[in-house]
C-alpha cells in the first residue's frame, strides 16, 4: 500500500499534466490497475532543496537517451517499475530550462539501486539511492517538453505539497485521537488525567491547530481542483500542517507519559513520522522563501 501511495501521490500527476496519451496507457494505467510502482527521482548527494544543481545528465543519441548521475533518498527506488528522473539536458540554456523529466524503466542495463537504511520514520516505504550508468531509453520517454523540467517539476510541487498538507493534518488528527483516548483512561492523584485543566488547554490548543491546517489544506485542494493551482497557498498549507503535525503529535506524546515513549503505543511511530513532513516536498525554509517572495518580490 504504501509503494502505491508513493506512486499516486509523488509522481503521476507529472503524467496528467505533461504525458501523452499513449505515455499514460503504457505507465499510468498499470500504477492505477497495482501492476506498477513508480518514483520520482529529483534529489542528489549536491542538490537537495536546490533542485536546479541537479547534475544527472540525460543526453541525447540518435533516438535514445543516454543517462549518467546519481540521486539519493528516492522514493520506490530499489522496488519501482520505472522511475521519473529529472536530468540535465541542456547545460547552456537558462538556469531553469537546462533541465528535463525522462521515464526511466529500472530494468534498463546501467540501473541500479541500493536501498538506503536507519529511516527514522516511514520505514514501510522503500527509500534508495540511485545509479545511471549509461542507461539508454528511447526518446520517447522524455516526459512533457524538452527544457521543461523545472517548470513541470513546480507544477507538480503545486500539488505534492497539498498532499503533503494532507498528510500532515492526518497525523495531526490521529495523534489528538490517541491523546484524548489515553487522558480519559489514565488516572492520576485519583482521576483521569483529561480532567485536569492543564490537560484540556493542551488538547484545545491541538485542536485548534488542527482545525485552522485542515482549513487551509481544503483550500489549497480547492484552488487545485477548480484549475486555480495556488503556489503560495500550498506553500503556506503545506508548511503550517508540516509545523503543526510535528507540535501535535509531540504533545500528544507527552499526554502519554513514559508509555509514549515505548513502540507498544502507536504514537511512537507518529512522532517519528511527523518529522519527515517539513524535509520533504521542500523543507519548511524553502516554503517560506516561496511565501516571503510571493508578498515582498525578490
Ligand atoms: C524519507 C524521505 C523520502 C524522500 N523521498 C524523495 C523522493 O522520492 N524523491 C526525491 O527526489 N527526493 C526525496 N527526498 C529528499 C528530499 O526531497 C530532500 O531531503 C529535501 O528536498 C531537502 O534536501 P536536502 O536533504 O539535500 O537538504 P538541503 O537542501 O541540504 O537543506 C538542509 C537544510 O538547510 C536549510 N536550507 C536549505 N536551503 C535553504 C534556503 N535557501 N534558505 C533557508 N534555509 C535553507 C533547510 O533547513 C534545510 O532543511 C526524500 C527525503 C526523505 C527524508
Amino acid at each position: 500500500i504504501s509503494q502505491q501511495l508513493c506512486s499516486l501521490t509523488f509522481g503521476a500527476e507529472e503524467f496528467l499534466l505533461f504525458g501523452t496519451d499513449e505515455q499514460g496507457k503504457k505507465f499510468l494505467e498499470p500504477i492505477f490497475t497495482g501492476d506498477a510502482v513508480m518514483g520520482f527521482a529529483i534529489t542528489e548527494p549536491d542538490a537537495g532543496s536546490d533542485t536546479l544543481a541537479a547534475s544527472t545528465t540525460a543526453v541525447k543519441e540518435g533516438n535514445e537517451w543516454v543517462l549518467n548521475g546519481s540521486k539519493v533518498m528516492i522514493g520506490n527506488g530499489t522496488r519501482g517499475t520505472f522511475m521519473l528522473i529529472f536530468a540535465l539536458t541542456d547545460p547552456d540554456a537558462a538556469r531553469s530550462k537546462r533541465h528535463s523529466i525522462i521515464i526511466v524503466e529500472t530494468d534498463r542495463e546501467g540501473y541500479k539501486a541500493d536501498p538506503m537504511h536507519g529511516k527514522m520514520g516511514l520505514r514501510a516505504s522503500d527509500t534508495a539511492a540511485i545509479y545511471l550508468n549509461n542507461v539508454r531509453v528511447p526518446e520517447e520517454n522524455l516526459l512533457g517538453t524538452r527544457g521543461n523540467g523545472f517548470h513541470q517539476l513546480m507544477a507538480f510541487f503545486d500539488r505534492s505539497r497539498a498532499y503533503v498538507s494532507a498528510h500532515g493534518v492526518g497525523l495531526a488528527q490521529g495523534a489528538l485521537n490517541m491523546a484524548v483516548k489515553h487522558v480519559r483512561e489514565r488516572k492520576q492523584f485519583g482521576k483521569p488525567i483529561g480532567s485536569f485543566q492543564g490537560v484540556q488547554f493542551k488538547i484545545a490548543d491541538m485542536a485548534v491547530k488542527i482545525e485552522l491546517a485542515r482549513n487551509i489544506m481544503y483550500k489549497a485542494a480547492w484552488l487545485l481542483d477548480n484549475g486555480k493551482a495556488d503556489t503560495n497557498v500550498t506553500a503556506m498549507a503545506k508548511m503550517y500542517a508540516a509545523r503543526i503535525a510535528v507540535e501535535v503529535v509531540d504533545e500528544a506524546l507527552q499526554l502519554h507519559g513514559g508509555y509514549g515513549y515505548f513502540d507498544d503505543y502507536d504514537i511512537e511511530r507518529f512522532y517519528r513520522a511527523a518529522k519527515v513532513l517539513e524535509i520533504y516536498e521542500g523543507a519548511k525554509e524553502i516554503e517560506k522563501m516561496i511565501i516571503g517572495r510571493t508578498i515582498v518580490g525578490r
